[in-house]
């Protein structure tokens, strides 16, 4: 059982990354060979060093800059853009911490805080602090969960749960193998793919005790997300037991294009990950810049599905507040 935690630091240590992630835009600014405006934002800048190495120096149009880069556009005035798009807020109480949106699923906010802040996040006004869980807190959901023979599926969300210790995570896994009536855990998480090196040793011991089905649900939004270290990284999760699929964001000037969602559905297949939902934007308040029409995602997803095959392309999808199962746009 996984009992060590390191003292020592070292940029093979996935803490290590989290440590020395950039937080200034000054200093992203001179990695990048740029210049850079600064403005005020209740969402900070945080960018890892492995995805940071990613973005092209000097290119303020670099599709995985723009992801993480605040601009002035986050202030303006943005009719019909929310701070809780999808009013999950009103939704956390049964009990504290937990998100019953779906029948037969049960998603709990694991983590308040993620390995990257994207500027599109739909959670990016979310109040973690008041949805963090306590030890007590994760013994009540767990109760729950087992009094519930309804749930077949438990879902980490959150933020990130994969900044959750292994340790912890072991512990909780074994706590799940034994509720019968659950067939599958859910991570969804992108940590993984801004520091590939969180798929470390700790995690496969945990990931390996595992008795149900797993499901990894990454968010990669853009090919070169994508490169050999992390192809190497994912390997190292398959298993009889374990699919990994994935969930990008339409998202304009990143990758509202059909040669770059075709590519992200080839390379995604190629590491062994499935294309599985293609997110219209929720609209959350201070991302209207990333927004792509409807009319203009189906017409891409038309494109798409003339080159690739059915298996590769991504489900079209909406989430609508208060709805029991996400709207599926376009197959
Ligand atoms: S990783 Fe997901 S939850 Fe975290 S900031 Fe990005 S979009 Fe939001």
């Amino acid at each position: 059982m996984i009992t060590s935690t390191k003292l020592r630091l070292h940029n093979e240590d996935w803490h290590w990354h989290l440590k020395n992630a950039i937080r200034d835009i000054n200093n992203l600014g001179q990695k990048l060979n740029i210049s850079l405006e600064s403005f005020k934002s209740d969402f900070p800048l945080l960018v890892p060093l492995p995805y940071l190495n990613r973005i092209k120096k000097g290119d303020l149009k670099d599709p995985l800059l723009l992801q993480v880069l605040p601009k002035s556009e986050e202030n303006s005035s943005q009719e019909g853009f929310y701070l809780d798009p999808l009013q999950e807020q009103t939704q956390t109480d049964s009990p504290e911490g937990l998100i019953q949106k779906y029948s037969g699923r049960a998603l709990i906010i694991a983590a308040g805080a993620c390995g990257i802040n994207c500027r599109y996040c739909f959670r990016r006004h979310f109040p973690y602090h008041k949805n963090k869980l306590s030890s007590t807190k994760w013994e009540e959901l767990i109760d729950y969960i087992k009094s519930d023979s309804s749930l077949k599926e438990v879902i980490l969300s959150g933020g990130d749960p994969l900044l959750l210790s292994d340790q912890f995570l072991y512990k909780l896994v074994v706590k799940l193998n034994g509720i019968n009536h659950l067939t599958t855990i859910r991570i969804h998480t992108r940590l993984p793919i801004v520091i590939p090196n969180r798929i470390c040793p700790d995690l496969i011991e945990w990931k390996n005790k595992c008795e149900k089905n797993l499901v990894f649900v990454f968010h990669i939004n853009h090919p070169n997300e994508i490169d050999d270290q992390l192809v190497s990284y994912l390997s190292k999760l398959k298993s009889n037991n374990t699919t990994l699929l994935n969930q990008s964001v339409l998202l304009k000037n990143i990758n509202n294009d059909p040669n770059i969602l075709s590519a992200l559905s080839e390379k995604l297949f190629s590491a062994g990950v499935l294309p599985y939902y293609l997110h219209l934007l929720d609209p959350v308040k201070g991302s209207a810049h990333f927004f792509v029409p409807l009319r203009e995602a189906k017409q891409l997803i038309e494109k798409i599905k003339a080159v690739l095959p059915g298996y590769l392309v991504p489900k079209l999808a909406r989430e609508t507040a208060g709805k029991k199962s996400k709207d599926i746009m376009y197959y």
